[in-house]
């Protein structure tokens, strides 16, 4: 170990754990930044030190750091009946007022929902029910899925299949699952020069097709994405993208899955991103903002078809042979009940449509900076991709560097970002207001002028 880590907490963390997504020796040299408390937007570090946190957390939590009405009912869950489960037709009343209340808040036709405790297991939880449904249906064929190049649907064997990020497959033997990743819709990197926007989404469309074809449509079950792509780089679809993709999954009985682990409840300034972009999923997949993260919760949502399928198996086998310790856990279906009444009674996902706007502006004001290649995103979330040359769109020396920089930049400014390889991401709570989106962006831009100077 180079540093003497000065407090023994730090000490304890860096000799006793291994942390995600974290470079275990630079971790081992620099120690962690410990978060103590939290309110609103903000979080204060061990030595007090405030921060925006610019990513609510890991792109959760939508009511704030510091919700006295999530922690009230959490208690009170908690005396009444801490844990029981959903097994062999037990169930308890928070686990079934919530499925109650995603119904009514999602599009039709979807009308069933089943609990897990993270996203990843949601995603694994989907996968086994579609490979179920169409045993069940006798296509035994109809297994494969479509993804796409830097999509982020997890990290179990299953789900981490259906990434395509290398960081989640190299060295992991990942994927594992018969999956085939199409080109990721991203149009300022992967659009061909000249193209138009309408154009690339075509040619998308297209490739899902010829894929599809070459597999043959009998062997192909379903095509996942998130409607707005996020931990991959927070890039929006080029328009009429999802027209084209749902379209195809139609024409070849297809399901179609919506992973709005990110999106939904509100983060594009609809109450899903598959509103927001216009598209009806068969199957969706929702975690995070379900319960802005207080508890782990996740949830497949599906239609009556995939449900009734799936249930004639289930009284043939006896069982449906699957479920977690936790599915409805009733302390995390309280809290996430609570708080998308808080989402509703604040017009949440008004105020990210409208601060959305806001933020959405002033980074667009961001594009003049030297270092900015492109800035996107759609209501409060955003990409700042950094670049060294505008025109080339090379990147600084190796690629994740200029990032790399900014994240550092911007921490020292009080601002807490995401760097995914060059871009910056940002995903402020929902809560956040008109003064704070300026805070945020003063922060950030402090961040990229220093990130300038140190590069020169
Ligand atoms: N799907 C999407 C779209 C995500 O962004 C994530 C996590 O960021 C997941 C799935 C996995 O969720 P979890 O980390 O809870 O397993």
């Amino acid at each position: 170990m180079v540093k003497q880590l000065s407090n023994s907490l730090a000490h304890t963390d860096v000799s006793k754990t291994l942390h995600p997504y974290t470079d275990a020796r630079a971790h081992e040299r620099q120690g962690p930044l410990i978060i103590d408390r939290g309110k609103g937007i903000y979080v204060y570090d061990d030595a007090g030190k405030e921060y925006i946190e610019g990513l609510a957390g890991l792109w959760s939590v939508a009511v704030g750091f510091d919700e006295p009405r999530l922690v009230a009912v959490a208690s009170a869950q908690m005396a009444k009946l801490p844990y029981y489960h959903t097994f062999s037709h037990k169930a308890q009343e928070p686990s079934i007022r919530l499925a109650e209340k995603i119904v009514g808040m999602t599009p039709a036709p979807l009308s069933r929902v089943f609990f897990t405790s993270s996203g990843s297991e949601a995603n694994d939880t989907m996968i086994k029910m579609v490979w179920y449904m169409n045993n069940a249906l006798g296509r035994p064929k109809k297994k494969k899925f479509l993804a796409r190049n830097r999509a982020y649907h997890g990290v179990t064997v299953a789900s981490g299949s259906l990434t395509g990020l290398p960081n989640n497959h190299t060295d992991f033997d990942l994927p594992i699952i018969p999956v085939t990743h199409l080109t990721c819709p991203h149009f300022y990197r992967f659009a061909h020069t000249g193209e138009t926007e309408t154009e690339f989404a075509a040619r998308l469309v297209a490739e899902a097709e010829a894929v599809i074809l070459q597999e043959g449509p009998e062997t192909v079950a379903a095509f996942i994405g998130e409607p707005l792509m996020a931990a991959g780089g927070v890039m929006p679809p080029p328009a009429g993208y999802w027209q084209g993709i749902a379209a195809l999954c139609r024409k070849y009985d297809i399901l179609l899955v919506a992973d709005e682990v990110i999106c939904g409840f509100g983060r594009l300034g609809a109450a899903f991103g598959c509103e927001h972009y216009d598209f009806t999923p068969d199957i969706m997949i929702v975690s995070k903002q379900l319960t802005s993260s207080y508890m782990p919760l996740a949830a497949v949502i599906f239609s009556q078809k995939v449900y009734d399928a799936i249930a004639d198996n289930t009284a043939k086998i006896g069982t449906f042979g699957h479920g977690f310790t936790a599915s409805g856990h009733p302390v995390a279906t309280a809290v996430a009940l609570e708080n998308l009444e808080i989402i509703e009674e604040r017009d949440l996902v008004g105020n990210a449509a409208r601060m959305g706007r806001i933020l959405q502006t002033r980074l667009g004001e961001l594009s003049e900076h030297p270092l900015v290649g492109e800035v996107r995103g759609a209501g409060l979330i955003a990409g700042i991709e950094l670049v060294s040359d505008k025109k080339t769109r090379r990147p600084f020396g190796a690629a994740g560097k200029l990032g790399a920089m900014a994240f550092v930049a911007a921490q020292n400014h009080g601002l807490i970002v995401r760097a995914i390889g060059d871009t910056i991401a940002l995903c402020p709570p929902l809560i956040i207001n008109e003064d704070q989106v300026h805070e945020l962006v003063a922060r950030l831009s402090d961040a990229l002028d220093d990130a300038a100077q140190w590069r020169s």
